[in-house]
């Protein structure tokens, strides 16, 4: 069984989207991973199929009811059980690639997108939600972090990115972000190519490498900076 992602949306027509192209479509035509999009609405009350309701207490929009919630998750967890279960929130904990790690190394991922002012709490409590943020700001629905989420998880299942992907090496992948990248030509508009990286002395060029790594999140991510420094042997 490859890794699976079975999404509950209100807006299933959105699916695969951006996930179809490219590396990760090639890879789901192959199977190497599979996905299953689920109509929230099909779980709706009356002739309206309602799934949300005014927010109790007052104040403005809707709120995605906790029972239709919870009788899609049901369905959905009927056919993956023992699935992690994530509800995308801003609420939620900050997506890291250790998580992206761990989820994509497991059997797959079933995801709750919200919309409206969000998801009743009850549903959250009650099913055991994992919350999980795509970062500190407001989106208007789940679905665009749903496939972030995705696409984070996909790249990482072997044989997706081909041959000379080397993900080990990456942004976050040892606690800093990755060093700069160039390519041809050897000088653009007066800027050249670093010379250590030409040289062909690697030894060099991974003392070069570590040290930009280590100057640019320093600069830009002291969150990441102090966590690294730490944790430095
Ligand atoms: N009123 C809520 C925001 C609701 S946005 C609040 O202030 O917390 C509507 C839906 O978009 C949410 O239910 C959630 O599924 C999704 N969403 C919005 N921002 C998000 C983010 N940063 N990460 C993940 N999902 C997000």
């Amino acid at each position: 069984m490859s890794w699976h992602a079975s999404v509950l949306t209100l807006f299933p027509e959105m699916f695969p989207g951006p996930l179809g192209i490219s590396l990760l479509g090639k890879a789901l035509e192959k199977n190497l991973w599979s996905l299953d999009v689920r109509d929230i609405r099909e779980h709706g009350l009356g002739k309206h199929r309602s799934v949300d309701d005014t927010p109790a207490g007052g104040g403005p929009g809707m709120v995605m009811r906790a029972d239709v919630a919870c009788a899609a998750i049901d369905a959905a967890r009927a056919t993956h059980p023992g699935f992690p279960s994530l509800y995308l929130s801003p609420r939620g904990r900050p997506l890291t690639q250790s998580r992206v790690r761990e989820l994509s190394a497991g059997p797959g991922v079933l995801l709750l997108c919200g919309r409206f002012e969000g998801l009743d709490q009850r549903a959250v409590e009650a099913r055991s939600l994992e919350e999980v943020s795509l970062g500190d700001f407001v989106l208007a629905g789940g679905e665009i972090a749903a496939m972030a989420l995705i696409e984070a998880c996909v790249r990482l299942i072997p044989g997706v990115l081909g041959a000379e992907a080397s993900p080990t090496e990456e942004s976050f992948e040892n606690g800093l972000l990755e060093y700069p990248q160039f390519t041809r030509p050897q000088s653009f508009e007066g800027r050249d190519v670093p010379d250590v990286l030409t040289q062909g002395n690697h030894k060099e060029i991974a003392k070069w490498r570590r040290s930009e790594a280590e100057a640019l999140t320093r600069k830009v991510r002291p969150d990441l900076w102090a966590l690294y420094e730490k944790k430095k042997p």
